[in-house]
């Protein structure tokens, strides 16, 4: 799902997709003229494998996401800020879920036999 920046308004614009095998909902608004707060819930399964022995698993999501979307080059001090910077002024909310699963599945995930001979 993408969005044009400048139709995201300053009351919240709800959000409502599915992407692979996530429901995702949320709700995004307009901060400064450049600036674009999101507020995603993404709940669903994605499969893995476990990093010991490759089986598949089939991991519960249920994450909330809270970032920003710049629309251009995003200048600031403070360095913490989650802040995504866009260049065609659209905002794609696939980029974003996935970049998301993306940092979940780089974690180490073990199926549940690896997990009991590790105990
Ligand atoms: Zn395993």
């Amino acid at each position: 799902m993408k969005i044009e920046f400048k139709k995201v308004i300053r009351d919240n614009t709800k959000l409502s997709f599915k992407q692979n095998s996530l429901s995702i909902d949320g709700k995004c608004k307009k901060l400064t003229p450049s600036l674009v707060e999101v507020k995603l819930s993404m709940i669903g399964e994605i499969e893995i494998d476990c990093v010991r022995c490759a089986n598949t698993i089939d991991l519960g999501i249920d994450e909330n996401v809270e970032l920003k979307v710049c629309d251009g080059y995003f200048e600031s001090e403070d360095k913490d800020l989650d802040v995504i910077e866009c260049f065609d002024g659209i905002i794609d909310f696939d980029q974003i879920v996935n970049s998301e699963i993306e940092s979940i599945m780089s974690d180490y995930h073990y199926c549940n036999n690896c997990k009991q001979e590790g105990e």
